[in-house]
């Protein structure tokens, strides 16, 4: 039996002893690769497993493959994730409690992390996910890992960075709207984010309707159906105020009034408002001067808009049916209004509606209630969705005729114009890592990075054309994501992080500030080891290393730093740079990835720039979606304990690959761990093979490991992980054992040995402790981690003995078949080698399968003395056009089964006799074909 967790010390120990992952710049060729940074506000999980796995083994089958292959790690502090973890401890978050347990913390680091604050809390996890990757066993150079945020001399890099963008025009000041975390008082970016990744502030348009003099203002999302209105809906449980906007006096939800105060000036709030007194009444529509009832509906969400919502039943399926509802209870009419009221009017005509598309879809879905909340939803977004793209406007007066996806920006502008519209910003559901709920704020002269700048988005699209993608499918997520990416705010208040170098009240945050962290990689060994110092990094060091600015020994004199070590750094760089892939889950596509592009475009020269990405999907455990509500985030070190880190790698790495998520299923471990047993039984009975000659099954085995390699390595260059274990080990397996099971276990030794290193060099990057194990068995040298990937021979290849041991194989289990179908146990079997005719004929249709199946039944019956059966014969094979393959020539079919006359006779329990079918009337002997012995059994 295999332990693997004793396999996993024994090489780890080795491998450090050896500094085998700590590379320098030499002769060879280099390939660098790093993981994405984690969080260091926990342990590494289940979670981060498949992608970090995948980026080890493809540094591994790199590094294999001749390559200088440094793979580096670092950590990442910046930004609110830490900060936001000591706050909920502090709060006594039972969540996080457990979450930290779970992880391996103890109450009294619990308690020291609430004493010592963020960045103490940032070493702990740091060193137990270092610890984890160890464990783990991934290649990594330790010597260059840094963590953002902590160590102050990269935040000069990023210094540097900022300083070298804002002389570019890439950092700029401006007015945007931003999402807010009103209690950190600071922009909340996607990772700062509890939850909402991704999600960005959405404009409305609010439309002022008035009453009395107050203003009612309601959000909405489409301004063109102010045309179709038939009356406003407040919600009479909800709290609302009167507020003071310039000179006018609204009335809002008390959510509202907080956003709107970060949106607009001259905001203040007067006081508390009833809206009760104003249901009943009727307020003015702005444009037509409309009187329109004012209503109760308890869907209106005050947290939504400004909790003034305007009706539009015949497009608005909540609108229709909230009417509808007040129609049927007769509640109408307890505020004084008639049915006729509120007639719905139509102002869109979209493909395939009618006058009214809300109340058409409403009964379409069966909708009957405003508490059928799922289905209302579906069906506004289906009909937003249809009459967006299809829809053009009736009864608007002016803009009648107007496409809807062409009205809402001129609508709104011009609203806007004649002083009946504003402009609101929402965002949808986000949360801070504070816990608190985040909303719009138009932030003034916040620092942006002008990711609208066409000059710098051409320049990434250029980079993206040239990149490879993986799988090339998602360059498309990419390519859409430049489209739409806006300036994007790059600083907060709060949180761990490097200040922007001119502006010390903000912090550059946490998506801002690792872009190009990887360039650091090639120097944070040297900076350490030497105790560089942070004020000794000036810019003028920075732009002589990264950008070959500047003479060399004024650049060392001015900054104090020995000559060597500037031209060591700098090399170093030259060296590896750029990164030649970058592995990530695929929600980073949409910021982190892109980012990193835009970033490399701009601050350096194509030759700096990235070459490859690969993006994978996320992690499911035993089929579900991992959350903590299911306790299925298993920690990664947790794994590794039970499993042995090989077994946890390859169940991981090859569970999936494409987009497509992973599963982390345990029960699959044991039929990875079945093969690997097996392989340790072959190589314990090494020496009893005795075999020195090379017959067929040789052959045959020396050629088939030819095809894993050529097939596994395609895959692997693609990160096809589940692609290649399936040829490296499943398959590679099965035709081991069919060798062995061929020559009754009297194996040749060399070319066992010869097939087994190559089928451990192929699996190596999945399972590399065992693998060092087995390669040290086999009498090998040297640690295969480091050993030549195999490279196909051609010469090894026999197409005969792989055909011939293939017809064999099937023999068998056609003759299985046919024992179970006839319920006999036969004492003898004849065997039956096709006529000669058939050979002919199947030779000639292999040569023109794209022939018309005429002309060569017609050319073959011309060309000899054939009969009926021949025409039958060439229509079945023309049936299976796409089955047919080379076959063995004729006295080939007899010499292979003399050949393996012991062995089949051995298989079967079965005297074998072996027949020509030209010299036979058996109707078994008719039935063979060149690809297909006929069997006949007594
Ligand atoms: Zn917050």
């Amino acid at each position: 039996m295999l332990d693997f967790g004793a396999l996993d010390k024994k090489w780890q120990t080795k491998w450090a002893a050896a500094k085998l992952f700590d590379v320098d710049p030499d002769k060879r060729r280099k390939f660098f690769t790093s993981n994405v940074i984690p969080y260091v506000n926990g342990n590494v999980h289940i979670g981060h497993s498949y992608t970090f796995t995948r980026t080890d083994v493809y540094a591994r089958f790199k590094r294999m493959q001749g390559f200088n292959t440094l793979m580096a790690q670092g950590f990442h502090a910046t930004g609110e994730p830490i900060l936001g973890t000591v706050e909920r401890l502090k709060k006594g978050d039972q969540s996080q409690i457990d979450t930290y347990k779970l992880f391996g913390a103890t109450n009294r680091d619990l308690e020291a992390f609430k004493k010592k604050g963020p960045k103490y809390v940032a070493e702990f996890w740091t060193k137990k996910i270092t610890d984890s990757f160890h464990s783990i066993g991934y290649s990594i150079d330790w010597r260059r890992a840094f963590t953002l945020s902590i160590d102050p001399q990269f935040s000069r890099f990023v210094e540097w960075q900022y300083n070298t963008l804002r002389k570019k025009g890439y950092v700029v000041q401006g007015t945007h709207p931003v999402v807010w975390c009103p209690k950190d008082q600071s922009p909340t970016g996607d990772h700062d984010r509890l939850r909402g990744e991704g999600e960005s502030p959405v404009e409305f348009t609010l439309i002022k309707f008035s009453h009395l003099g107050y203003i009612l203002p309601a959000a909405t999302l489409r301004p063109e159906t102010l045309y179709g209105v038939t009356n406003i809906w407040l919600n009479p449980d909800a709290g609302y105020v009167e507020l003071g906007v310039d000179d006018e006096r609204w009335i809002v939800s008390k959510d509202a009034a907080e956003k709107l105060k970060d949106q607009m000036k001259n905001v203040k709030t007067i006081g508390g408002f009833d809206v009760r007194e104003l249901l009943g009444k009727r307020c003015t529509e702005p444009l037509g001067n409309r009187e329109i009832p004012i209503l109760p509906s308890k869907f209106v969400d005050p947290e939504n808009g400004t909790g003034v919502v305007m009706s539009v039943p015949a497009h608005a399926p909540y609108d229709w049916i909230a009417i509808k509802e007040l129609i049927d209870s007769d509640e109408l009419q307890i505020y004084g209004f008639e049915k006729s009221d509120l007639e719905p009017i139509s102002v869109v005509h979209a493909e395939g509606f009618g006058e009214l598309p809300a109340k058409e879809i409403s009964d379409r879905m069966e909708i009957k209630n405003l508490s059928e909340v799922d289905k209302l939803d579906e069906a506004t977004a289906l009909l937003y969705k249809k009459e967006f793209h299809t829809g053009v406007l009736k009864n608007c007066g002016q803009y009648s005729g107007l496409k809807v996806s062409e009205s809402k920006e001129k609508l709104t502008i011009d609203f806007i114009d004649r002083g009946i519209a504003h402009i609101m910003w929402e965002i949808n559901d986000v949360i801070c890592r504070c816990t608190t709920k985040c909303h719009v704020k138009i932030l003034e002269n916040q620092w942006f990075l002008k990711y609208s700048d066409e000059e710098w988005k051409r320049k990434v699209r250029y980079c993206l054309s040239k990149m490879t993608i993986y799988p090339e499918e998602a360059k498309n997520n990419f390519e859409n994501t430049v489209d739409w990416l806006k300036d994007k705010a790059c600083a907060r208040k709060s949180g761990l992080g490097t200040y922007m170098p001119w502006d010390k009240e903000w912090l550059i945050e946490t998506l801002s500030d690792s872009t190009i962290y990887m360039a650091y990689y090639t120097i944070a060994h040297i900076i350490r080891k030497n105790k560089i110092p942070a004020a000794a990094l000036s810019d003028e060091v920075f732009d002589y290393v990264f950008l070959g600015k500047g003479l060399p020994k004024v650049v060392a004199k001015n900054a104090k730093i020995r000559l060597a070590l500037l031209m060591a750094m700098k090399k170093d760089f030259d060296y590896f740079y750029p990164l030649d892939i970058r592995n990530s889950g695929k929600d980073l596509v949409q910021n982190h990835l892109t980012f990193y592009i835009f970033h490399h475009t701009a601050l350096w020269p194509e030759s700096k720039w990235p070459k490859c990405i690969a993006v994978n999907g996320f992690v499911n455990v035993e089929g579900e979606k991992m959350s903590k509500s299911k306790g299925n985030i298993i920690p990664l070190k947790d794994l590794v304990d039970q499993h042995g880190a090989d077994m946890v790698r390859i169940n991981i790495a090859c569970s999936s690959e494409g987009l497509d998520d992973a599963d982390w299923r345990e029960e699959a471990i044991k039929s990875y761990r079945s093969r690997y047993e097996f392989l340790l039984s072959i190589i314990k009975d090494m020496k009893k093979f005795k075999k020195t000659s090379l017959d067929w099954p040789e052959l045959y085995l020396q050629s088939r490991v030819q095809r894993h390699i050529e097939t596994s390595t395609g895959f692997f260059e693609q990160l096809m992980f589940r692609s290649a274990v399936q040829s490296a080990l499943f398959d590679a397996t099965n035709d081991l054992k069919w060798y062995l099971r061929r020559t009754d276990k009297n194996a040749n030794r060399n070319v066992l040995n010869g097939y087994l290193e190559n089928m451990i060099k192929l699996i190596g990057p999945f399972t590399p402790h065992v693998c060092e194990e087995f390669w040290k068995m086999l009498g090998n040298k040297g640690f295969v981690s480091t050993a030549e990937w195999p490279i196909p021979d051609n010469n090894k290849i026999s197409i005969e003995a792989e055909i011939g041991e293939e017809l064999i194989r099937k023999t068998l289990s056609d003759v299985e078949e046919v024992k179970k179908i006839a319920k006999i146990t036969p004492k003898k079997i004849t065997l039956f080698v096709a006529e000669d005719w058939k050979f002919r004929v199947y030779q000639k249709v292999l040569r023109n399968k794209t022939g018309d199946v005429n002309a060569i039944t017609k050319e073959i019956m011309s060309s000899g003395s054939y009969g009926k059966a021949t025409v039958v014969f060439i229509q079945g094979l023309y049936k299976r056009l796409n089955e047919l393959h080379p076959v063995l020539p004729r006295s080939r079919q007899f010499s292979l089964l003399e050949d393996a006359k012991q062995f089949i006779e051995k298989e079967t329990g079965c005297k074998i006799e072996i027949e020509d079918a030209d010299k036979t009337e058996n109707p078994k002997g008719k039935s063979s074909t060149p690809g297909k012995f006929g069997i006949f059994m007594e």
